[in-house]
């Protein structure tokens, strides 16, 4: 298994998953899981890319065996398979221009065919050879596809494929343009075919958008000798209209989702489901591990993945409770105190204290989505909150402001625990002469500045400990 990641943008989603498919298979069977970076394309590869991906895979928790293979250094070797290939007659120079290629091109579009190389150069004579090379023009260096061949293999997403040789747009180009002396740069089809065959992969898993490709490499590996992989194509990761997810859909770079606050296990989760359906009884939730335990394509649908943010979401959650509120305390405190909350001069001493932070994760954790839900939701917490407007028309209800009076009359100086709490309420509800719920809410509305939040006696209890209630309530009377 490999993957062989372009290095010319951040890391993707649709590659990520690739990853993730690979890697769940490799260690399935136990087979290893090859990276290989295919920065053939000079312009447009950059190092940092390559960082980004190599980083990337890692915090995903996809770790690969040995060294990745670095495909600008094998160069000797495409060039030397390309050599083969113009001896044993598979290929041969093209001479054609840039010119004449779109001239024909068009003429193929006016007659409403569709665009392909018309095999033109195919059987030159050493003379027209010669002739060509002594205008200065510069050949490609072209593979011979037969029209009537066809092409089929077993694909474990997938099942038969066949694929007509006349539909893979003419002989290809496998080298670009240079001196006729000389065998220009190797190009991707050909260079993939080499480096799967040299580092001896058994299985290429890859996004169905390669299926041609495929059509195309299988030839490449008969004309070379070369015993082909299994290959399985697994489907495309689709946005909200059902159309391919690309850079327009926004977020698809792992690093954008690592920024927003998502958990590589949630990730790497969500995309495990992005085209593989668990067996009956795993459920949704689960390691990568886990997954690998019963990975295997024929649980992998063919048709495109949809991506859906409220799962991944949902995911995220599950994966922040399950580390525990002191795990998750340890990630919010340094969040708070980036925002100097507990920390600054003359702060509430009681905001740095760890249990009153974990009690205030405790309270938080059920509603979080993610990490930074944490940082919003305890806001009111560290610092007073100004009253909304449903809080203070709240305020203002009949009965509202005795009720909180009568609370603060009888607000102990010292400890408060839930059943106090409850029976304080209670007291207030009977001394304003209002409902219970009338104070709870003016109580919630007091303490937060807004009707929402969560549970309101652990809400209380926690701006006790921290003595915030008694101002907060004050301030309502
Ligand atoms: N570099 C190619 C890509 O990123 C690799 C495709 C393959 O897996 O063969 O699309």
């Amino acid at each position: 298994m490999r993957l062989a990641p372009s290095p010319t943008g951040t890391l993707h989603i649709g590659t990520a998953r690739t990853a993730v498919f690979n890697w769940l298979f490799a260690r399935h069977c136990g087979g290893s899981f090859l990276l290989r970076i295919e920065d053939t394309d000079r312009e447009r590869s950059k190092p940092e890319y390559t960082a980004n991906i190599l980083e990337g895979l890692q915090w995903l928790g996809l770790d690969w065996d040995g060294e990745p293979v670095i495909q600008s250094q094998r160069l000797e070797q495409h060039r030397a398979a390309i050599q083969r290939l113009l001896d044993s007659g598979h290929a041969y120079r093209c001479y054609a221009s840039e010119e004449e290629l779109a001239a024909m091109r068009e003429q193929q579009a006016a007659s409403k065919q569709a665009p392909r190389y018309d095999n033109r150069h195919r059987d030159l004579s050493p003379e027209q050879e010669a002739a060509y090379v002594a205008e200065g023009r510069q050949p490609v260096v072209r593979f011979r596809i037969d029209d009537a061949r066809t092409i089929t293999w077993t694909d474990l997403v997938r099942g038969e494929m066949r694929w007509s040789g006349a539909d893979l747009g003419g002989d290809m180009v496998i080298a670009r343009r240079a001196p006729a002396d000389r065998i220009g740069d190797p190009l991707y089809n050909l260079v993939v075919v080499v480096d799967d065959a040299a580092m001896a992969i058994s299985h290429v898993i890859r996004g169905e958008d390669h299926i041609a490709n495929t059509a195309k490499q299988l030839l490449l590996y008969e004309a070379l000798g070369a015993e082909p992989p299994v290959f399985a194509h697994t489907p495309l990761i689709l946005n909200q209209e059902g159309k391919k997810l690309s850079k327009r859909d926004g977020v698809t770079s792992i690093s954008d989702f690592r920024a927003m606050g998502y958990t590589a296990a949630a990730l790497a989760n969500y995309m495990t489901l992005l085209g593989w359906s668990p067996p009956e009884g795993m459920g949704e939730r689960f390691s990568l591990k886990e997954a690998a335990a019963v990975f295997g394509f024929e649980r992998v649908n063919r048709a495109g993945a949809r991506f859906d943010w409220d799962k991944l979401n949902w995911l995220n959650g599950q994966v922040l409770r399950e580390q525990g509120p002191e795990s998750l305390r340890e990630q919010l405190a340094p969040l708070w105190a980036a925002r100097g909350w507990g920390l600054a001069d003359g702060a509430n001493p009681v905001h740095a204290d760890p249990a009153w932070q974990r009690q205030l994760t405790e309270l938080l954790g059920p509603s979080l989505t993610l990490l930074a839900d944490g940082v919003e939701q305890a806001e009111p917490f560290f610092t007073t909150p100004e009253l909304n407007d449903a809080a203070r028309a709240q305020l203002e209800a009949a009965g509202a402001g005795a009720a909180v009076t009568a609370l603060l009359e009888r607000l102990p100086e010292g400890e408060l625990d839930a059943d106090q709490a409850q029976a304080l309420l209670g007291e207030a509800a009977t001394a304003a002469g209002v409902k219970k719920g009338v104070v709870m809410k003016s109580v919630r509305a007091a303490l937060l500045g807004s009707l929402q939040g969560p549970d309101l006696l652990a809400t209380w209890l926690l701006l006790h400990r921290s003595g915030d209630d008694r101002a907060r309530l004050a301030r309502c009377r």
